[in-house]
């Protein structure tokens, strides 16, 4: 087994007037991720953590927010994208482990949502699929800006022929 490790991170700005999408789950909440994109930061995580362990270039060099193709597009779109980029360099997902780091809304009523759209898109099994958050205890409340980020560890696992 070839097995191959990375972390990704991503972090968008809690603003009105958007709608929340974290792992392509839509979550009821009066605010949303600002981006180019959907603001979903887990996908963006974990694409930037999988581009990484696969040799790739980075999420924002394969898929810059200057380009209009990628204006409010979905993120599970570039996921899926990224999972044929990966394949093609000879890998297959074996572990993805994801941390939201967020102290609105609770995120721990849609994890099983989100487990089962990562495990179909990913084509894994969902007992290899972590989801977590943890608060900052307020301490995001007393910035200027609220935001929530992400942290993601993928292994790829590549097959020899
Ligand atoms: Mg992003």
């Amino acid at each position: 087994m070839n097995l191959k490790f990375a972390i990704g991170f991503d972090i968008h700005k809690l603003v009105s007037g958007r709608k929340l999408k974290l792992c392509g789950v839509e979550i009821p909440f009066e605010k949303g991720l600002l981006g180019h994109s959907d603001g979903d930061v887990g996908l963006h995580a974990l694409i930037d953590a999988m581009l990484s362990a696969s040799g790739l270039p980075d999420i924002g060099t394969l898929f810059p927010d200057k380009d209009p193709q990628y204006k409010n597009i979905e993120s599970i779109k570039l996921l899926k994208k990224t999972l044929e980029l990966v394949e093609k360099q000879g890998f297959k997902v074996s572990q993805v482990d994801l941390t939201f780091i967020c102290d609105e809304p609770k995120l721990s009523p849609f994890y099983e949502k989100m487990k089962k759209l990562l495990s179909e898109n990913l084509k894994l099994a969902p007992s290899e699929i972590g989801i977590k958050a943890r608060t900052t205890e307020g301490l995001i409340k007393d910035l200027k800006e609220e935001a929530i980020a992400c942290l993601c560890l993928v292994v790829l696992n590549k097959h020899e022929s």
